[in-house]
């Protein structure tokens, strides 16, 4: 076990008022009235951003058939729902997607440094299966794309898929008891089943710049690398940058990893930062002897299980991973205990959450310090918000990069981003910083899959649309489906869970529905719908558990886990966390599965 991290300061609970007052702060100067609107898709006039870079698009012609299921979605959530259905006995598995090959997230993002920084022993699923142990700690890009692909021909998912084919309606035929499926390659065909996993990380977002297309210099977004121009690849040595001044524009966690190689390859880099990230130690080395020598039946699952028991502050009497989320959650579990500081006082410890969380973002902001020359440039740097309101990152090269005389940080917050592009740059308040290159690091649109963005119409049972049933916000049972929509599934963590390592969400969700599925071929049901009454139910849960993070994401800086300051209940997942949730699903699925086959 890691030993827990020196506390570098006494904060007093007098002292949270000042603390909170500088996050407020911090928060309003960064929130916009427009929210979530600040972004426009990468489609229309703006779809060369989201352009396949890797595959060529092959003709073919539309299916008019019939399949047992379909999955929309070949990233982590399709390929293990397709693999359970698999198991569970499914003949004919339809998978779909928009890319051109399995992988998701990992077939878009190449961009170079790419890596998971989850350890890849619990990140990549599946492992047992398809016999692999990864080969590094935190997994390079391309070996998790590589896994993908693995799995897709263990399970046997190559047999019937179409790639580079968008669905474009789903309408329930309540006399076959089946889905008509048609897409934008002409497609129109039936399934039994469709479960949708197109909602993560996938489809990117650019942020809605005043003059962004009067830009006549090069552009793309991160997720669509454009070696052609850069040169290089995923482990850097982008050539092509030599003698050119670059903007990047986002400093989340694709930003972190991208910077430093463009930092080494061109003359000058802009680097345009909103909020910072909190950027921890990275660590990274050739997978352990000892995760080696625990290779046996069962020994994945084991390690996600101590991961997600370790990272969500229940009980585990060993943290089998010790990284840096490991270690971060348990220094505040043990603050919260009193373990580390036996002196607290009565008052200390009404106020244990904020004050651990402060020691953790001090240790972060101390090691700006230790590691950024220029103070003013540390202090640009340094994040002041709770530790998750976003995404935490890690790097042991992202800071160092600004101790680099061609690397210039552009604090923008003040703005709320960006002013405006001109023909030749980007400008910031009254400054133009004339550039060659600008490349997006903005990210994706996050758990909106096509059915709540309304490009993939639903439409249900006596032709009523899913967004009208979920007028008032999603209405599900367990966030999997709805009443008036049989045999339609859902991924992500609307109303579900939510976790730091999302695969093992995945695993659970697929695992369920496959479970359902199965059971309902056994007993010979029609459908596979909950009642009115327990979908009710389930809102009503949701919102009572709710308050504790809907408070704290209200205070957090603007970002996609609070909706860009501003949160909704309706949208959350379950309370109490992943780890009762999943308990909740394996009691029902003992004693109430019924409730949901006809
Ligand atoms: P994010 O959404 O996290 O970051 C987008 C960045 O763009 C932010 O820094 C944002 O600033 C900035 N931005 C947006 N609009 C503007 C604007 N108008 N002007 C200036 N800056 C702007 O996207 P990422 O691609 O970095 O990451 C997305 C997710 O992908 C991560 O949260 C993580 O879940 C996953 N990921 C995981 C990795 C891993 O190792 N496991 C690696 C990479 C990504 P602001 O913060 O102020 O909004």
């Amino acid at each position: 076990m890691s030993p827990s991290p020196p506390i570098p300061h006494r904060l007093k609970p007098e002292d949270l008022v000042a603390l909170r007052e500088r996050y407020r702060l911090e928060r309003d100067r960064r929130i916009r009235p427009d929210g979530t609107s600040q972004y426009r898709r990468a489609a229309g006039d703006f779809g060369y951003y989201a352009k396949d870079p890797y595959t060529e698009r092959a003709d073919r012609d539309p299916k008019t058939d019939r399949v047992e299921a379909v999955v929309i979605g070949g990233g982590f959530g399709g390929l293990l729902t397709g693999a359970k259905l698999r198991q569970a006995g499914v003949q004919q598995i339809r998978m779909i997607d928009e890319g051109g090959d399995f992988g998701g997230t990992w077939y878009w993002n190449r961009y170079p440094g790419i890596h998971c920084d989850i350890e890849a022993t619990i990140y990549m699923p599946l492992l047992e299966e398809v016999g692999y142990v990864p080969k590094w700690r935190y997994a390079p890009g391309e070996e998790i794309r590589q896994h993908c692909i693995a799995i897709a021909k263990r399970f046997d998912l190559y047999a019937d898929t179409l790639f580079h084919t968008r669905v474009t309606g789903l309408t329930w035929d309540e006399e076959n008891a089946e889905w008509q499926v048609t897409s934008d390659r002409g497609d129109d065909f039936r399934a039994r089943y469709v479960v949708i996993s197109s909602g993560t990380l996938t489809q990117p977002k650019l942020p809605g710049i005043p003059g962004i297309e009067d830009f006549q210099g090069h552009t793309f977004h991160t997720s669509r690398w454009d070696y052609g121009y850069t040169g290089g690849d995923q482990t850097g040595g982008l050539t092509g940058l030599a003698g050119k001044k670059v903007a990047v524009v986002g400093t989340g966690a694709t930003g972190i990893q991208v910077i430093p190689h463009l930092a080494e390859a061109a003359e000058r880099l802009y680097v345009f930062q909103r909020t910072p990230s909190t950027v921890d130690v990275r660590d990274n080395r050739p997978t352990d002897q000892s995760v080696l020598d625990s290779v046996r039946p069962g020994w994945q699952q084991e390690r996600m299980q101590n991961f997600l028991l370790n990272v969500t502050g229940a009980w585990a009497d060993e943290d089998l991973i010790g990284d840096r989320w490991t270690s971060t959650a348990k220094l505040q579990r043990q603050m919260l205990t009193g373990s580390v500081d036996s002196n607290i006082t009565d008052e200390e410890r009404d106020h244990l959450d904020e004050l651990a969380d402060f020691r953790k973002m001090d240790e972060i902001r101390e090691r700006i310090d230790a590691i950024v020359t220029d103070k003013a440039v540390a202090e640009t740097l340094k994040p002041w918000y709770r530790y998750m309101c976003k995404r935490p990152t890690f790097s042991d090269l992202y800071l160092q990069t600004f101790n680099r005389p061609n690397v210039t940080l552009v604090d923008t917050a003040d703005h709320g981003g960006i002013t405006r592009m001109t023909a030749t740059g980007v400008v910031v308040g009254d400054t133009e910083y004339e550039v060659d290159c600008v490349i997006f690091a903005t990210g994706f649109e996050v758990g909106i899959s096509g059915v709540l963005s309304g490009t993939l119409p639903v439409t249900g049972r006596g032709g009523m649309p899913l967004l009208g049933h979920w007028a008032r916000g999603p209405r599900t049972l367990h966030g999997f489906y709805s009443h008036g929509f049989p045999n339609l599934f859902h991924l992500g963590s609307l109303q579900n869970a939510a976790a730091v390592n999302f695969v093992h969400v995945l695993q659970e969700q697929a695992t369920h529905i496959a479970a359902v599925v199965g059971e309902a071929g056994k007993r010979g049901a029609r459908w596979i719908e909950p009642t009115a009454e327990a979908e009710e139910e389930w809102a009503g849960i949701i919102f009572q558990t709710a308050p504790k993070t809907f408070a704290f994401q209200t205070e957090c800086t603007p970002g996609y886990y609070n909706g860009e300051g501003q949160p909704r209940p309706v949208m959350f997942s379950y309370g109490p966390g992943p780890v009762a949730f999943h308990e909740l699903l394996r009691e029902w699925r003992a004693d109430s599965i019924d409730t949901v086959l006809r």
